[in-house]
C-alpha cells in the first residue's frame, strides 16, 4: 500500500533500522512515538546538566557551550580562614562516557577570574 516515491525521507541521523520501523507504523503509533521520544529528549536535558555545588561551593555561573559547560565557582573552607571565599575559578565541565556505561562530568580547572559581578 505504501509507494515509496510518496515516503517522505528521513533526517540525517536518524538510524535506518528506526526509519523502516517507523514507516510501517499507524499514524496513532506514530503519535505515541512522538510522545515518547520527547519524554526521552526530556530525560536527558535533565541529566546533562547535573552541575551542582558541593559543600561550601557556591556556584556563581553556569554557561552551556559547545561541548561543554563553563562554571564559575568560589569556595568557602574552614572556619577562621581569612581568605575565604577562595575563587572565583573557572572550570570547563564536560560529560564524559564511561567505559562501562553511563556518564560522569569531568571537570577542568582554567584559572582564576575576577569577581567583577560580585
Ligand atoms: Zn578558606
Amino acid at each position: 500500500m505504501t509507494d515509496a516515491t510518496d515516503t517522505p525521507t528521513p533526517p540525517d541521523g536518524l538510524p535506518e533500522s528506526l526509519a523502516s520501523e517507523l514507516g510501517q507504523l499507524t499514524p496513532e503509533e506514530l503519535r505515541n512515538t512522538i510522545i515518547h521520544a520527547q519524554e526521552l529528549l526530556q530525560f536527558h536535558q535533565e541529566t546533562t546538566s547535573p552541575i551542582e555545588p558541593g559543600p561550601g561551593e557556591d556556584i556563581l555561573r553556569a554557561t552551556e557551550r559547545d561541548g561543554f559547560t563553563e562554571v564559575v565557582k568560589q569556595f568557602s573552607c574552614a572556619d577562621g580562614c581569612e581568605d575565604c571565599p577562595h575563587g572565583p575559578y573557572l572550570y570547563h565541565v564536560r560529560e564524559e562516557a564511561r567505559p562501562e556505561g553511563g556518564t560522569h562530568l569531568h571537570w577542568t580547572f582554567v584559572g582564576s577570574v575576577s569577581a567583577d559581578d560580585e
